[in-house]
């Protein structure tokens, strides 16, 4: 093949790549008004339509014409015309699900890993799981353009995920085992593609300097500066969980002590609640608690336990809001974001007490606040946040243009 061809296969395929992004974003356009969107000629559009067409991407309908004459024809992304799968692997369970090529959820699976973190184990469960989605809503495999993983720990960027303590695993080849069980691109990610989520569900984030806090089973953060994700050189920006916020505090799974992970995690509340308890401190949760309790039960019944006026379940919340709003100031100091986001469970739990906490801090914590605008909200994409992120940033990958 000649280097022109070549040339033009690649512009060909970065043209449909545009107007699939197009229309994922805009929707029912009409030819002429993908032309004036992406500055090309109507032989040239109409080409690639023709292309999206024969592949199922795009479906087209009558729109409304305002003048008299004949009505366009709107063109739009065919959901189904593509799946993705996005998968979130963590200790306790795997959360597997399915989207369409609008990044919607059409369907979910979670199974819990009661039965072990072998790598062996955990590989059979997905193969099980991603196939079984896909029969049960009647989608034949080569529909599956892409699937996506994401578990906490360090992964390079081929995919071998060199440590992940909540796993106990260390270089596994996720990314090589996957791919000999399915016949389409695979992807393991960090799981900073939460906040792609969050783009994904408020598209208005999508211009901002974003500092975005998760407390779960750890703490983690995403910063993004003038619209760009932020790794470092080692894959660590932002690790606000590791500040030392009290140096007589407990063990983190670090090896330090006093980190505001092993503060405020799901785990750390979890536990002082328990031995809070145990010394004696008289709360309703004494009652409601259960040792089989994981810690976002944990969070459930103290968020109840706030609402029935709960003395130490009140107190908690300070404790909580103390750490995290001391965390907060340092993150606009050390990276100048316009928007800082609350996700987990402190986005659950008197998120509004915290919001306002975190404001008074800022005020009193911030270099230059009053010239500052900083907003701070609470995270809306849910339960679903990282399998979410997933899918977007496997659709992200596939559209990328060269
Ligand atoms: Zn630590």
């Amino acid at each position: 093949m000649s280097t022109n061809a070549v040339d033009s296969k690649t512009a060909g395929v970065r043209n449909e790549r545009l107007v699939i992004e197009l229309l994922r974003s805009e929707g029912g356009l009409s030819q002429a008004e993908i032309c004036e969107n992406i500055g090309l000629g109507s032989s040239t559009i109409s080409y690639i339509v023709g292309r999206l067409r024969e592949k199922s991407l795009i479906v087209e309908r009558p729109g409304q014409s305002s003048k008299r004459g004949a009505k366009p024809i709107l063109i739009d992304i065919n959901p189904a015309g593509q799946f993705i799968v996005g998968t979130e692997i963590n200790p306790s369970y795997i959360l597997t699900g399915l989207f369409d090529f609008r990044s919607e959820l059409v369907d979910q699976i979670k199974v819990s890993l009661d039965s072990g973190h072998s790598v062996e184990n955990v590989v059979h469960l997905l193969e099980v799981n991603i196939k079984g989605l896909l029969s049960k809503n009647d989608i034949s495999q080569d529909k599956l353009t892409g699937v996506g993983m994401t578990l906490s720990g360090s992964i390079s960027s081929k995919g071998v995920v060199q440590l992940s303590s909540p796993m106990g695993w260390k270089n596994v080849p996720l990314k090589e085992l996957l791919r000999q069980k399915f016949d389409c691109s695979v992807n393991i990610y960090t799981t900073k593609v939460r906040l792609l989520a969050e783009m994904n569900t408020q598209p208005v984030l999508s211009s901002k300097n974003i500092v975005y806090l998760n407390v779960g089973n750890g703490v983690g953060t995403t910063v993004i500066i003038d619209g760009r994700l932020i790794h470092g050189s080692t894959n660590r920006c932002g690790e606000l969980g590791h500040i030392v916020i009290d140096s007589n505090g407990p063990v983190c799974g670090c090896g330090r002590r006093g980190c505001l992970e092993a503060h405020i995690s799901g785990p750390a509340i979890a536990k002082k609640i328990k031995e809070d308890l145990a010394a004696g401190t008289s709360s309703i949760l004494s009652e409601s608690l259960t040792e089989q309790d994981a810690s976002e039960d944990t969070a459930e019944k103290w968020k109840q336990a706030i609402a029935d006026s709960d003395e130490y379940a009140i107190r908690l919340c300070e404790f909580v809001a103390d750490k995290l709003s001391r965390a907060a100031a340092i993150a606009i100091n050390l990276y100048d974001p316009d928007m800082f986001i609350l996700a987990g469970y402190i986005s659950m739990v008197c998120s509004e007490y915290f919001i306002e906490r975190i404001k008074n801090r800022f005020e009193t914590d911030v270099y230059d606040e009053p010239s500052r605008n900083i907003e701070v909200i609470t995270a809306r994409s849910g339960q679903q946040a990282l399998i979410r992120g997933v899918a977007v940033a496997v659709l992200q990958e596939q559209l990328k243009l060269e």
